[in-house]
């Protein structure tokens, strides 16, 4: 797994300068064993992310395997938990 730091990346914009709560993805996390087995058939994951008590962690639920697991070292960092309204909420 590649992990990309925000200074590999070009960040040259602060958090709060950004509209934080639309998709900034720039690398998708796999599973490794989930791309091996996907073949030539479309790729789904089945990936969980959730907190845990040293900060997040990305689980296969289809391997019952550990994808990522970061540790916080017991900072705390901004988090926007905000989403952009539908369509159908803004009538
Ligand atoms: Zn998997």
């Amino acid at each position: 797994m590649v992990v990309h730091m925000p200074s590999e990346i070009g960040y040259n914009k602060r958090w709060h300068d950004v509209k934080s709560n639309l998709c900034h993805i720039d690398s998708y996390i796999h599973c490794s064993l989930c791309l091996k087995d996907s073949g030539d058939d479309p790729y789904t994951q089945k990936l969980e992310v959730g907190w845990t008590k040293w900060g997040i962690q990305v689980w296969c639920r289809e391997h019952n395997a550990n994808i990522m697991h970061v540790d916080f070292e017991g900072a705390k960092h901004p988090g926007d938990e905000s989403r952009q309204q539908r369509d159908e909420e803004l009538v």
